[in-house]
């Protein structure tokens, strides 16, 4: 990919070269060697360049933080099994929501002339335990409810088994399976939607936002509250606002990094004023930026039912004989030999975790596996 940018298409390039090793390194290792071998040595003598690409390496970071949902790009393995499939990652629902992949499933769009399953759906239900007995499962919910099934397929996201697991399953779970779940990484990432009455800007598209030093001096002061790391600033992990596919008068700002669980937690009011100061920063000598009428931001990390975004490999992960994903996926199999709890979710695909498809082809294969243990074809 080029986009005429020097500079960007050095990165790009690097990145390309480094993304994908032979060698279990973290990308952040990876990414530096390669950089200071290349970049370091080119621009040497060139103090503005070298200026230009120390403060362009966070934005690289954030965009490889992007992909993997991670806190940092020390923690993530350039020895990656992910395979690519170009586009379709990139995929809209046009408006109609995330929810319609289950009409899609049940053959209910574009009409709903396919399975009902309503009936068979408990909503609002949060399991707390998962008890295998000799030839069953049985199920207990937050709200006291109990049920007693032959086979469980359990799809909770890998933050909620980092966060459940010891006090879930009883038996407790046992390794490898316990080491995929500690090893395998789920961290986070935030988004934060603008609403305006009228868009300000002019062309739809993405900026990235690069905090050079100054900028970043000037936060300290201007924006007094919210977390800091290592002497960074929250707002510094601010790195990219876009428009909006299917709202032309919203844009959409990504914040990445070690302090996400801390930022998750700041006000709307907090965040509002951060954020404008911002694009204010940024934009505000090309645009007549507006105030919004409305700012929200995601907190996937603190929600129960997810607790971060995207799983990811890690360093350790990839020091797993089998893949961790398969550690991951392996059914637990009661005292009569059958396999009684079932697992599938993102995090259990070897190819395509992270994704809405890993996901999905994580369901056929369960489903494959209990049509199969019950003789069914
Ligand atoms: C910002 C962002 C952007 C993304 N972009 C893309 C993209 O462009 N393309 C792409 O393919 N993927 C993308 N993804 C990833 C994709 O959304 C996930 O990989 C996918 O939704 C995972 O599906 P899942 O069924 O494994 O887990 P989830 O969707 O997390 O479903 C797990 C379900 O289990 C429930 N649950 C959890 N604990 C319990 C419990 N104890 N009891 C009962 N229920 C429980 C949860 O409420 C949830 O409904 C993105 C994700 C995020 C956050």
């Amino acid at each position: 990919m080029k986009t005429g940018n020097t500079l960007l298409d050095e990165f790009i390039s690097i990145t390309e070269e480094t993304s994908y090793t032979n060698v279990n390194i973290s990308i952040g290792e990876a990414f530096s060697s390669r950089y200071n071998a290349t970049c370091l040595k080119k621009y040497k003598d060139d103090p503005k360049m070298l200026t230009y690409s120390h403060d362009f390496l966070r934005t690289i970071e954030c965009i490889i933080l992007t992909t993997d949902g991670a806190f940092s790009w020390n923690k993530i393995s350039s020895m990656s099994n992910f395979k690519f499939q170009s586009e379709e990652n990139f995929l809209q629902w046009d408006g109609l929501g995330y929810k319609t992949i289950l009409d899609l499933l049940l053959k209910n769009y574009p009409q709903k002339t396919g399975y009902n399953i309503d009936h068979q759906l408990s909503l609002e239900k949060t399991v707390t335990r998962i008890i295998l007995k000799n030839n069953s499962v049985k199920i207990k919910c937050k709200d006291g409810s109990e049920y007693s099934s032959d086979h469980v397929v359990f799809t909770p996201s890998l933050g909620v088994l980092k966060h459940e697991h010891k006090n879930l399953f009883m038996p407790r779970l046992k390794r490898p399976k316990v080491d995929a779940i500690e090893d395998l990484g789920f961290d986070g990432v935030i988004k934060v939607i603008l609403e305006f009455t009228t868009p300000w800007w002019r062309n739809s598209g993405e900026i990235f936002l690069v905090w050079n030093e100054e900028k970043r001096k000037n936060l300290a002061k201007d924006i007094p509250f919210g977390p800091t790391k290592d002497g960074d600033h929250w707002l510094s992990w601010f790195y990219l606002v876009g428009t909006s596919p299917n709202n032309s008068k919203a844009l959409v700002g990504w914040i990445l990094g070690p302090m996400v669980p801390k930022v998750e937690k700041l006000s709307k009011d907090q965040m509002k004023t951060g954020v404008m100061y911002t694009l204010k920063t940024f934009l505000g000598k090309d645009f007549n930026i507006t105030e919004p009428i409305k700012v929200i931001h995601s907190k996937w990390y603190m929600n129960p039912n997810i607790r971060g975004t995207y799983s990811y490999e890690t360093l350790i992960s990839k020091k797993h004989g089998p893949s961790a994903q398969e550690a991951l996926a392996e059914p637990i199999t009661a005292k009569d030999g059958v396999p009684r709890i079932l697992f599938a979710g993102e995090a259990t695909s070897s190819h395509r975790f992270g994704t809405v498809d890993g996901a999905v082809e994580t369901g056929y294969r369960e489903a494959d596996r209990l049509l199969k243990i019950l003789k069914v074809k």
